[in-house]
């Protein structure tokens, strides 16, 4: 491959300028601006304003400048790679979010996001597609801090004892947060930057002098694992502008000032230490040394021009910036210890691990609840599966055998339609109905955005193209409507998926495809045995698949899957398909591949089948238990007649506190889901289908909110009330304990 293919392929750009656009024009946003429109390696592609003055001002400014006024506009662009995010705080977790789904790299000014279950979220989201998160932590770029770093390493200073940071100034007083939330992120980066470390825990006091409804002063202890203390002291009320930063050690003491013209660095060279003997310490006789007082020169440079730079060169070399979505998480996870220290009176609380994903109000934790659990399915059947396996054993049919003719005979049976093809996978099922259906090259095939993958990649497979479409907001499935305005002359399939077990509306869709002689194939993967209107999903489309995939309701001991039909043809070839388009041995009819259904499996699956009823009954009924209990949270349920026909492959409930819910929960022990939290128009892998973000409002939103709980048959009743407790808990302490940051959020992305 040719560099320019190998730099599209993997995303970083050895070679040519990477193109950067600036969202937010605001104070930092003219100044990126001013950076990036010299900065060598870079092309300043765009910028992105909302305010129409500022868009003027900005246009009288920088004649030529390219100026968008709509985010989804810029975002779709694909003449930029990366994007500088220098808007309001509340809404940097939304905007980051959506710029990292549209493939681009983020810088987003401080505070990463104003909660740490967003940051995390952004930090996987990052690592998943393989771009680059950078926090705007612009002071560790400050050549003094730098400074103050080397001095700490070379033993300037002698043993660190403690250091403190003053930060205050008469305003500028912000709308969006409160002083600690704007001034404290720097002092708390440069501290954990300067220590290698984060805090471990925090107790904060302060004050609303100016505005009663956040702190505008502050004073902040903190300590670090190594006993180090660190004290911080914000204020948007003291008319003096400090900016200083003090390490005392057992050797002297150094400074920064960042107000001072000259001398910003100053390092006093007197320390007070113990005499060596361990008995005149106890006596309190210490030494005190004298020493000069110095000034280091700092390096020259701009510090928000050095950010930049290492953003482009972390982009470049794919490397973790210093300033890392962790490190950014680190210092979101310490202002929130620090607001709940406020609130409780300057209590020492402590600040949660950024390196662990889990919440920071841990508890001691009672017994794990999973997301599924496949071990307690099988102690439950465990005599009659071993049993299974060992007549399979005994015959040694391991390939095509007496199982996976009765399993097909059975689950055929079971959905009530003619055939039932065993394969080795749902997607393979998928793909199989296709090509037997005759679908190729050329063709359109109507599928939602809203699914796992394996919905649309046998589509592309063939060569087929998916014509992805946005699902109907209650139950995030197909519809008539969302499905018809999309119908072209090219249009030969609807694909509808039977989301979380909850089948889409079949007998809708059946006679719209009727209508316009479109073929209808279900994918049921995740719906096997739910009913519709008196009959089983899989028996309304020409052809349908499920997967046996092992948390499936109903689940192999490894792959699986099967295709089901009323066609006759097309279950014939399918079952050439599946057998390397054989027959008879030997005797090949159509150019296939190897992809059957193992014996081993359909003996285990034939006895899974005979409980599935039973199984997909407790779901129906812990997914009951879920809505009562949970019916007083402001939470969005499964509706409860949209869901009147589920099996609950998955209880999804919806949140706009998604992110700090997941943590709190895993805090608790209780793990979840999120299917899924990239639609498939923003995956990597379908850049090429040419979506951008914005094309389905219902799909993307619903990403952001959608939470599995867990879910499964032997799943007890006390275990689901406990998740309800928990999150009933975690909205309580919502309520009580988060800060104006959050109740800022939540009022201000509310719709
Ligand atoms: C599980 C699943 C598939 C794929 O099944 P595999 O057996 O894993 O190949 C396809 N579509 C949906 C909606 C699924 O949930």
């Amino acid at each position: 491959m040719n560099a320019t293919q190998y730099t599209q392929s993997t995303g970083r750009n050895a070679i040519t300028n990477l193109k950067i656009a600036v969202i937010g024009c605001g104070y930092w946003g003219v100044h990126y601006t001013r950076i990036f429109r010299s900065l060598e390696g870079s092309e300043l592609r765009a910028v992105c304003e909302a305010n129409a003055t500022r868009r003027n001002e900005l246009a009288q400014r920088y004649p030529g400048l390219d100026i968008e006024s709509d985010l989804n506009r810029l975002l779709a662009r694909e003449d930029v790679d990366a994007v500088v995010i220098a808007t309001e705080a509340r809404s940097h977790h939304a905007i980051a979010r959506q710029a990292l789904l549209a493939g681009k790299h983020v810088l987003v000014e401080k505070p990463l996001a104003l909660d740490s279950g967003d940051c995390r979220e952004l930090g996987r989201l990052a690592g998943q597609l393989g771009l680059t998160l950078m926090v705007g932590h612009t002071f560790i770029f400050n050549p003094g801090v730098k400074l103050l770093r080397t001095l700490l390493e070379s033993g300037s200073v002698g043993k660190l004892h403690y250091l403190y940071a003053q930060r205050s100034n008469l305003g500028p007083i912000r709308n969006d947060v409160s002083a600690v939330w704007d001034l404290a992120p720097h002092d708390i980066s440069i501290f954990n930057y300067l220590l290698d470390s984060t805090p471990s825990w925090v107790s904060a006091t302060g004050g609303s002098f100016l505005r009663a409804d956040r702190e505008d002063v502050a004073f902040v202890a903190m300590g670090y694992p190594d006993g180090t203390v660190a004290h911080i002291h914000v204020s948007w009320a003291d008319p003096e502008k400090t900016r200083k930063i003090v390490l005392v050690g057992s050797e002297g003491r150094a400074a920064f000032n960042d107000t001072a013209t000259t001398n910003t660095v100053e390092v006093v060279r007197t320390g007070v230490t113990a005499r060596p003997d361990e008995s005149s310490r106890q006596n309190g006789s210490l030494t005190f040394g004298t020493g000069a007082v110095e000034y280091p020169e700092p390096d020259k440079g701009e510090p928000l021009l050095l950010q930049s730079m290492h953003f482009l060169d972390c982009i470049r070399e794919g490397a973790r910036p210093l300033t890392s979505a962790e490190a950014g998480t680190a210092v979101v996870l310490t202002l929130e210890a620090i607001g709940r220290s406020l609130r409780a009176g300057g209590e020492k609380v402590p600040v949660a691990d950024p390196g662990v994903d889990i919440s920071i109000h841990q508890e001691p934790v009672s017994a794990h609840i999973p997301l599924v659990d496949l071990g307690a399915q099988h102690r439950s059947l465990a005599n009659e599966i071993e049993g299974a396996m060992a007549a399979v054993i005994k015959r040694g049919d391991y390939i095509l055998g007496e199982d996976v003719q009765l399993f097909e005979e059975e689950f055929a049976a079971y959905c009530g339609v003619r055939h039932a093809v065993g394969v080795d996978s749902g997607t393979s099922a998928i793909d199989l109905s296709l090509r037997a259906l005759g679908i190729g090259p050329g063709d359109e095939v109507i599928v939602p955005a809203n699914t796992f993958i394996a919905s649309v990649l046998p589509i592309t497979e063939l060569g087929a193209t998916p014509v992805l479409v946005d699902v109907d907001p209650t139950t995030l499935n197909l519809t008539r409507a969302t499905v018809e305005r999309h119908i072209t002359d090219r249009t030969r399939a609807v694909l509808p998926v039977h989301l979380y077990g909850n089948p889409a509306p079949m007998l809708e869709l059946r006679s719209l495809c009727d209508r316009h002689g479109l073929l209808l194939i279900e994918d049921a993967c995740q719906a096997h045995g739910a009913w519709l209107a008196g009959q089983r999903v899989g028996s309304f489309g020409d052809a349908a698949a499920f997967s046996f995939y092992p948390a499936k309701n109903l689940g192999a001991y490894g792959d699986g899957g099967i295709l089901v039909t009323n066609n006759d043809e097309v279950a014939q070839a399918a079952r050439l398909l599946r057998n390397y388009g054989s027959k008879v041995k030997y005797e090949h009819l159509s150019i296939g591949f190897n992809r059957r259904l193992d014996t081993l499996q359909a003996g285990i699956l034939r006895v899974k089948l005979r409980h599935l009823d039973k199984w997909n009954d407790r779901r129906r009924t812990l997914a009951a238990l879920y809505n009562q209990a949970l019916a007083p949270l402001p939470l969005e349920l499964p509706d409860e007649s949209a869901t009147a026909n589920s099996v609950f492959h998955l209880y999804v409930v919806r949140s706009r506190q998604r992110n700090a819910l997941q943590d709190w929960l895993a805090g608790r022990g209780i793990s979840t889901g999120i299917h899924y939290p990239i639609p498939i128009h923003l995956q990597p892998a379908y850049r090429t289908l040419g979506y951008a973000p914005g094309d389905f409002p219902v799909t993307e939103k619903a990403a952001g909110e959608i939470l599995s709980l867990p879910l499964y048959p032997e799943l007890d009743r006390d275990s689901c009330l406990r998740v309800a407790h928990e999150l009933t808990a975690f909205h309580n302490n919502r309520m009580r304990e988060y800060g104006h940051a959050a109740a800022a959020k939540s009022a201000d992305l509310g719709d």
